[in-house]
């Protein structure tokens, strides 16, 4: 905390006195939680995955969906002890599971939670995969579900929407890190493995080609989920190629490529779901659908 490198970027920030690059400060913050019936339907399963959705992002896309927590760092502060009291609500609420949304950058806040009170449901750890090793190593024992997503293959598209040319470089190696883990389901419900995500961009679907390609390169037993739901959100102005959703042909260009891999572990997505309805409510006193 007195000189952070829980990330890739590693930006050295004293977190005990102030914030990181992330955002980032001594406690974790969190945005909101509540069921979510819109992931992977294994993730759903039942009553809605149980989501925890935390503030700041070492990634920050332009295009987040969830631009006012990732980059406005919306959200309050919560204790170790507040997070086990949120796991335990989401527990009494019926979720299949606890789902950390982006909250690499407060791994040590989740350790200390997860020692106080380890929750009693599958933990899905739902990450932009700019990881270090170390820090995942250090969460594997407490996660069940890897939920990556492995967003850009060149350097130039990278940089282009994060500032951040290592990205593939860096979140290969993490992907390849929890691609390794089990399927294992109970019922409908996936209670370990890993799911990788990819969502298709739009003028990008070369580079999704790419991602394809190298996530086929694993050969492992991961499933990987094709997203066709961009929505022009965040600040984008200055990026006139994301102002539209994609096509049909960009997503079937990807879908045909993992086809034609033999990727047989493949959700995709219907393109009705680029809406801003199926993006969280993140105003104060209204539920997240
Ligand atoms: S997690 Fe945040 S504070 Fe730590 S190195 Fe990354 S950007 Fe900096």
């Amino acid at each position: 905390m007195a000189h952070c490198n829980l990330c890739p970027a590693a930006c050295g920030a004293d977190r005990r006195t102030g914030t990181g690059a992330c955002g980032g400060g001594a406690k974790a913050r969190v945005a909101k939680y509540g069921l979510h019936p819109y992931e992977e339907p294994c993730l759903s399963a039942g009553g809605g995955a149980g989501t925890v959705f935390f503030s700041g992002c070492a990634l920050r896309c332009v295009f987040c969906q969830n631009y006012t927590l990732s980059h406005g760092n919306a959200g309050r502060e919560v204790s170790a002890r507040g997070l086990c009291e949120i796991f335990e609500a989401l527990e009494g609420m019926g979720a299949a599971n606890i789902e950390l949304v982006t909250a690499s950058h407060y791994l040590v806040q989740l350790l200390e939670a997860f020692r106080l009170r380890r929750p009693k449901l599958p933990v899905v750890y739902n990450t932009h995969a700019y990881e270090t090793l170390p820090a995942l190593r250090a969460l594997d024992r407490y996660v069940d579900v890897w939920l990556p997503d492995l967003k850009f293959y060149a350097p130039s598209v990278s940089a282009r929407y994060t500032g951040k040319a290592d990205y593939f470089a860096r979140a290969y190696p993490a992907v390849a890190f929890m691609a390794k883990r089990e399927a294992e389901f109970d019922g409908e419900r996936m209670v370990r493995g890993c799911i990788v995500r990819h969502l298709v961009l739009p003028l990008n679907s070369g580079d999704s080609v790419e991602i394809v390609k190298r996530f086929a390169d694993l050969r492992s037993g991961a499933y990987l989920s094709l997203m066709g739901q961009y929505t022009p959100c965040g600040d984008i102005a200055a990026f006139p190629e994301l102002s539209r959703p994609i096509t049909r042909r960009e997503y079937e260009r990807v879908l045909r490529c993992a086809l034609g891999l033999g990727i047989e572990r493949l959700f995709a997505q219907k393109l009705s779901s680029a809406n801003k309805a199926f993006i969280p409510d993140f105003s104060e006193d209204r539920p997240l659908f």
